[in-house]
C-alpha cells in the first residue's frame, strides 16, 4: 500500500511522539513509523523519567524548566481529557560532595531562569529529611558494607545541597502514549511493527520511506527519532554526522520502600523526593508507593558501550545491585533493618553523544532529513521542549501558546563541545 504524508517521524519513543504532536498541531499530516509493537518500546519504556532542572548551561536549564511547566499542566499541554503522564511533584534534592563555585553558579543561573531552587543548610536538611544521614565522604562498599561501621568513622557532614521544589518524575509509557494520542487528535497516524528500511531521495531531497512490510510513504520530510538505532537510520539516508552516538547500558535496581516500621523500633521512614546524591554517585526516587528506584551517576558505569542495541543484558549485574544498595543504605540508614524484598532490576540504553553528552537537534545535508538523536540520558525531561524546537526548525511556525526561546543551533551537529561545569555525563 502507498500513502502520502507531510512528514514521517521514525520512532515512537518520547522524542518521536513529541515531535509528531508539535508537527501535527502546526497542521502537517504526520505519520509516525515504529518498528516495535507499541509506543515507548525502546529506551523510553525503561526510563527513570526524572524531571530535574540542575544543568550547567542556560539552554538546558531553560528546556528542563519549561518542560516541567508542561508536565505540571499536562492536560492543557496535550489538549487531552485523560492524563496518563502521572507526573509526581516530589521535589529534587541534590547532594554535592563539596561547596564550590561551580555549584553556586549553577544555582544562581537556575534562579535567574525561574527555577525554584534553594541551597539548604545542614540544619534544614536534617529537619526536612530525618531519614537521611548527610555524610559527605564516599565509602567504599567493598570495605564498609554496613552503616554501623560507617558511623564509627565520624565522617564529615555535607556543606552543599540544593532542593528544587517543583521537580519530580513521571510515567514514561503514559507520557508517550499521551503525546501520540495528542498527535492523533490532530490527525497524525501511527504505524506499528513497521521498520523503515529505505529512505528514498531524488537530487538530495527526501522523497519517500519504505518499511520492511513493503509500505511506502511519499513525503518531503523525514525525522530520525530512532534513539539508539539513530546511526543505522542515518545510514539509510546516507547521512554521516560529525558526532558519534554510542548505545550505552544504564542499570537500575529496585528495593522495597517500607511502609511500616520493623517490630520494636520507633523510627518511621518519611517519603523520599527524587535525590541526586553526587557523593555516592547514585540517584533514587520513589517507585509507586512500595519501592525505591536506584540508578548510577558514576562515570565508570557510563562506559558500558553496547555494539548491538537489539542484544544486551536487560537486568543489572550482581555487583552493581549490591554496591548501589549499600550506597543507598548508607544515605538512608534505617533501610538496613528492612528487608529489600525480591531482587528486581532492569537495564536500558542511553544514546550517548560521545563528544559532550548533549542532544543533536538539526537538519542535515540531505534536504528534508532531520535528526533528533543522541539524547544522552536527558531525553525524557527535555522531550516536550525538544519537540517544539524541532517542529519550529522543520516548519518555521511558532505556536505562541507553547514556545521556547532556546536557540536550536546550540545543539547543532557541527558544534564545539558543550561544556558542563559540574560533572560530564548524565548530570551535565
Ligand atoms: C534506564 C534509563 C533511565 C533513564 N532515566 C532518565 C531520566 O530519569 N530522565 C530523563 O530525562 N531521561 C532519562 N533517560 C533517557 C531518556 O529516557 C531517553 O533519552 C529517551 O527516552 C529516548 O527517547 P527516544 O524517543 O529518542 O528513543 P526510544 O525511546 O528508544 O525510541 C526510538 C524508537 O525508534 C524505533 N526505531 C528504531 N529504528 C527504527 C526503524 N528503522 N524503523 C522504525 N522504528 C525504529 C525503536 O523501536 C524505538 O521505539 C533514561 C534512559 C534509560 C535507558
Amino acid at each position: 500500500m502507498s500513502r502520502t504524508s507531510d512528514a514521517v517521524v521514525i520512532g515512537a519513543g518520547v522524542m518521536g511522539c513529541s515531535i509528531a504532536y508539535q508537527l501535527a498541531r502546526r497542521g502537517l499530516k504526520v505519520t509516525v513509523v515504529e518498528k516495535g509493537p507499541a509506543v515507548a518500546c525502546g529506551s523510553t519504556g525503561k526510563s527513570s523519567a526524572i524531571i530535574r532542572q540542575h544543568y550547567s548551561n542556560p539552554e538546558t536549564i531553560t528546556m528542563a524548566y519549561q518542560g516541567l511547566q508542561f508536565f505540571g499542566h499536562w492536560q492543557d499541554f496535550t489538549g487531552l481529557k485523560e492524563n496518563r503522564c502521572g507526573f509526581k511533584k516530589t521535589g529534587c534534592l541534590m547532594l554535592f560532595p563539596s561547596k564550590d563555585q561551580t555549584v553556586e553558579s549553577c544555582l544562581d543561573l537556575m534562579k535567574k531562569i525561574g527555577v525554584r531552587v534553594l541551597a539548604l543548610p545542614l540544619e534544614v536538611l536534617k529537619k526536612e529529611f530525618p531519614s537521611f544521614n548527610f555524610h559527605r565522604t564516599r565509602i567504599d562498599p567493598d570495605k564498609l558494607t554496613h552503616y554501623a561501621e560507617v558511623e564509627r568513622l565520624k565522617l564529615d557532614e555535607l556543606e552543599s545541597a540544593s532542593f528544587e521544589e517543583e521537580s519530580g518524575y513521571a510515567d514514561p509509557q503514559g507520557t508517550t502514549l499521551d503525546l501520540m494520542s495528542a498527535a492523533q487528535e490532530h490527525k497524525a497516524e501511527l504505524l506499528l511493527n513497521h521498520q523503515v528500511i529505505e529512505i528514498g531521495q531524488v537530487n538530495n531531497q527526501v522523497k519517500y520511506i519504505k518499511t520492511h512490510r513493503g509500505e511506502t510513504i511519499s513525503t518531503p520530510v523525514v525525522v530520525n527519532a530512532a534513539g539508539v538505532w539513530a546511526t543505522e537510520v542515518n545510514k539509510l539516508a546516507r547521512v554521516y554526522l560529525p558526532l558519534t552516538i554510542v548505545p550505552t547500558r544504564h542499570q537500575i535496581v529496585f528495593r522495597n520502600w517500607p511502609t511500616g516500621t520493623p517490630s520494636g523500633r520507633p523510627e518511621t521512614l518519611h517519603p523520599v523526593p527524587v535525590c541526586g546524591d553526587l557523593v555516592n554517585e547514585i540517584y533514587f526516587r520513589p517507585e509507586g508507593s512500595g519501592q525505591i528506584l536506584v540508578g548510577s551517576l558514576a562515570a565508570e558505569d557510563d562506559r558500558d558501550y553496547i555494539e548491538n542495541p537489539d542484544n544486551y543484558t536487560e537486568f543489572a549485574d550482581e555487583n552493581f545491585y549490591r554496591r548501589k544498595l549499600i550506597f543507598l543504605h548508607n544515605r538512608i540508614p534505617m533501610l538496613e533493618s528492612h528487608p529489600p524484598g525480591e531482587r528486581i532490576s532492569t537495564a536500558g540504553l542511553y544514546d550517548v553523544t560521545l563528544l559532550d553528552w548533549h542532544p543533536i537537534l538539526d537538519k542535515t545535508e540531505v534536504e528534508g532529513f532531520y535528526v533528533a538523536v543522541g539524547l544522552s540520558g536527558h531525553g525524557f525531561k527535555l522531550a516536550p521542549v525538544m519537540g517544539i524546537m524541532m517542529a519550529k526548525l522543520i516548519t518555521g511556525i511558532t505556536c505562541p501558546d507553547q514556545d521556547t526561546g532556546v536557540d536550536i543551533s546550540f545543539f547543532r551537529a557541527n558544534r564545539p563541545p558543550i561544556r558542563a561545569n559540574l560533572a560530564q555525563g548524565v548530570i551535565c
